[in-house]
């Protein structure tokens, strides 16, 4: 027997998520069939929408750039209109947790690497690092967690003339771990406030930074100030070291990322969108130009998913809702058209930070987000595709990754829900 719902959304990550949300606001039963965890736990946690844009930025108002932006991209499809309806459903979402949301303006948030990079919605716990706060900075690294090398990331802020001063320090965390010990970890020992020699792991902590602390009016560390009781942490250290202490939001695995996974998971739940996880979609059967079935490999046997409305929200090369083999670039569930240079010497420029061809491989969609075949008509008319797996955006370059996923998603969603209700 067929598991059936009106609208199947195939993905995990920040897309399939909106796009769930999104198809579950017009009273459709929605159902979210997720292969593996979501890029987000290696994500920074920053909902960026749009900082670049045809040689142009950082924008301050990141719907100024839209209209520089290629006509094949995707916000040009769901225009201004799918980027506030994506956004809209991400507040919703996350509730207090993130903010950004009281203007249209974007933020500049210092990176564990020292960029200071414009983005639309942040986790509460960085807003006091944002660089249009002030006061100077002073940011805090521990000694062999590598991936923040703090008096490095001061440097670089510096440098990118900001008009406050930032230092940066290593020290000792108050508790040793293995080497390998994952982030988590710290941020338990903090959670818990473990006891350790001369105190508890917030208080000694707290002592240390203290003795360092000259005048500056704000501590940074890396996003790693606990997990469970992230916010009880923060008003310690802030209370301890009487000046706001806020997060740098950090490199995989990253806690923000898996944080925000979390909350949009709940929010799936309160909102009555079931989830199927755990197994890939490998196969399909359609007829009269829509899809009828979606195949779920479950191992041992093949497991049928139907529904009147799919969204394809698999991601990109990373997410692997793209595949590539020397010569061809594929969308591996359901065939959709790729295009791609057929000489692979053309899909990468020769900089590391160029114009790669390979950055805006995806499927391309109609204005109703189907995808289209080679001749610009839908492969079917009940798939539409959002996210990474959608062409057109160089997300990296533009800083748009989360929102290209939440207005395509946001859009692709309703559009399933309303034409499932029909
Ligand atoms: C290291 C890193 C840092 C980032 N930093 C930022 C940032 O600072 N700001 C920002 O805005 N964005 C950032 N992003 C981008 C953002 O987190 C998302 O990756 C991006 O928006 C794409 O989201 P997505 O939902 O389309 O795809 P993904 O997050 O890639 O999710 C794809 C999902 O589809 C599932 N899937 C794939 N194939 C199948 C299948 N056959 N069947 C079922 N499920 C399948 C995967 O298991 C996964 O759950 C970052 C991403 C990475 C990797």
């Amino acid at each position: 027997m067929a598991i059936t719902d009106d609208v199947l959304v195939v993905g995990g990550g920040i897309a399939a998520c909106t796009a769930a949300l999104s198809a579950a606001e017009t009273g459709a039963r929605v159902r979210l069939l997720a292969h593996k965890k979501s890029t987000l736990r290696q994500a920074s946690g920053l909902v960026d929408v749009l900082g670049y844009a045809s040689g142009e930025g950082p924008f301050s108002d990141p719907y100024a750039g839209i209209n520089s932006l290629p006509g094949d991209h995707p916000y040009r499809v769901v225009g201004e209109d799918g980027i506030c309806e994506g956004l809209r459903i991400f507040d919703d979402a996350v509730g207090d947790a993130y903010q950004g949301g009281h203007t249209d303006s974007n933020a500049l948030v210092a990176t564990h690497g020292g960029a200071v990079k414009p983005t639309a919605r942040y986790p509460k716990s960085v807003a006091p690092g944002l660089a249009s706060a002030t006061g100077d900075m002073l940011l805090v690294g521990f000694e062999g967690l590598t991936d923040f090398d703090a008096p490095v990331a001061a440097d670089h802020i510096e440098a990118g003339g900001v008009p406050f001063g930032v230092r940066g320090i290593t020290v000792s965390f108050p508790r040793s771990f293995r080497s390998d010990a994952k982030v988590t970890r710290f941020a338990k020992a903090l959670d818990r406030d473990e006891e350790v020699t001369g105190g508890t792991v917030r208080s000694v902590l707290a002592d240390t930074v203290g003795d360092e602390l000259d005048d500056e009016a704000r501590v940074g560390f890396p996003a790693m100030l606990g997990d469970d009781h992230d916010e009880e942490v923060r008003d310690e250290l802030t209370d301890r070291l009487g000046v706001p202490v806020f997060e740098v939001p950090t490199g995989p695995p990253s806690l923000l990322g898996l944080k925000l996974e979390d909350m949009l998971f709940d929010a799936l739940d309160e909102a009555g969108v079931r989830i199927s996880s755990g197994n890939p979609a490998v196969d399909f059967e359609a007829s009269d130009g829509r899809i009828e079935t979606v195949l779920v490999d479950q191992k041992s046997r093949m497991t049928p998913y139907q529904a009147d409305q799919i969204v394809l929200a698999t991601g990109g090369l990373v997410g692997k809702g793209l595949d590539s083999d020397r010569e061809h670039v594929t969308e591996p569930v359901f065939g959709c058209h790729v295009p791609h240079p057929a000489d692979r010497y053309e899909w990468s420029a020769p900089e590391a930070f160029g114009n790669h061809a390979f950055a805006r491989f995806g499927v391309v969609p109609d204005d109703e987000l189907r995808p289209t075949a080679e001749g610009g008509n839908p492969h079917f008319e009940n798939l539409r595709a959002a996210g990474g797996v959608v062409g057109g955006a160089d997300v990296a370059r533009e800083k748009s990754a989360s929102g290209v996923s939440l207005a395509t998603g946001a859009v692709a969603g309703r559009l399933a829900g309303e034409e499932a209700s029909q």
